[in-house]
Formats: C-alpha cells, structure tokens, sequence
C-alpha cells in the first residue's frame, strides 16, 4: 500500500495552514493540478482563502471595522433627516389647514 505524500513542510505551519511557500506553491500550479493536500486544506479554510486571495494579509477579525464612514455619508444622512423633519412640519400643516 503506498503511503500518502508528505506534505512540504514549508509549505504549511504547526496549524497545518498555508505559508507564503504553500500559497506560493497554489499559485504557481496550473489549474486543478495545485497539491492535494494545500488544495484539501485550502478548501476548508476561511483564513488561507483570505491570505490567498488578499496576498498574504492577514484576515479581519470579526466585527472589525474597514475604516470610519465617511464624512460626506454622514452629512447626507444630517441633511435628509433634517428635510424630512421639514417636510413633516409642512404636511401637518398643510392637513390641519
Ligand atoms: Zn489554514
């Protein structure tokens, strides 16, 4: 019986998650011929299909902000409140008389 190929250690850390040589390693592969065992980690993965396809930065953690909104988005939502609050005052009155 033969034994199951051994990956490269280089190719993945103590976790068994792919380093910069295993990803390497995917994407130097034609299609469908990657490693069996990166391929069988990869797809079941989060993190290393986020480093994979993010080139290698680390995935955000969860609830992790992208960033402040931004200002203009901010200001749009003071303005249309404020013109809604208008524009209610106007219809009441308008109803009552
Ligand atoms: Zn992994």
């Amino acid at each position: 019986m033969p034994e199951a190929p051994v990956p490269d250690p280089v190719w993945t850390d103590a976790r068994g998650c792919l380093t910069a040589a295993g990803r390497a390693a995917i994407q130097a592969a034609p299609p469908g011929a990657a490693p069996a065992e990166l391929a069988a980690h990869l797809a079941s993965c989060k993190p290393c299909q986020y480093r994979l396809l993010s080139d290698g930065r680390p995935p955000p953690k969860p609830g992790e902000r992208r960033g402040a909104p931004l200002i203009w988005r901010v200001a749009a939502l003071g303005v249309a409140g404020v013109l809604l609050a208008l524009f209610s005052l106007l219809l009441v009155r308008w109803l009552a008389g």
